[in-house]
């Protein structure tokens, strides 16, 4: 995920898990890690989101991935400072910055 930090180019806002634009597609890699796992629960939760929040993101003193571990491929590959996060961030204006929620 684009939140640890490691990365200079993620601004730490959470839009990308904030402002979804759908469900993340299943690849098989995340079928059988999470068959592997035993968590059956993760699949159902993210079918459900639409457009709000993903309902793995913990929000408290920043945005967090609450299945960092074992999340989805398509939330593996997001590259902060990418085209798809600079559109996300030129949308939000000031909720894209730093140290805005
Ligand atoms: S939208 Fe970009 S800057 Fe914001 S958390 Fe995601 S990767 Fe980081
Ligand atoms: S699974 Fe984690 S990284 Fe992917 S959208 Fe949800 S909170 Fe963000």
């Amino acid at each position: 995920m684009r939140m640890s930090g490691a990365r200079p180019d993620c601004q730490s806002c959470g839009l990308c898990c904030r402002r979804p634009v759908g469900p993340p597609m299943p690849y098989p890699e995340d079928i059988e890690r999470r068959a592997a796992e035993g968590r059956p629960e993760i699949a159902p939760r993210l079918r459900g989101r639409r457009g709000d929040a993903c309902p793995f993101l913990s929000v408290g003193l920043g945005f967090r991935c609450s299945i960092y571990s074992t999340r989805p491929l398509v939330c593996r590959h997001f590259a902060a400072g990418g085209s798809a996060c600079l559109e996300l961030r030129r949308h939000a204006g000031d909720e894209g910055r730093r140290g805005k929620n």
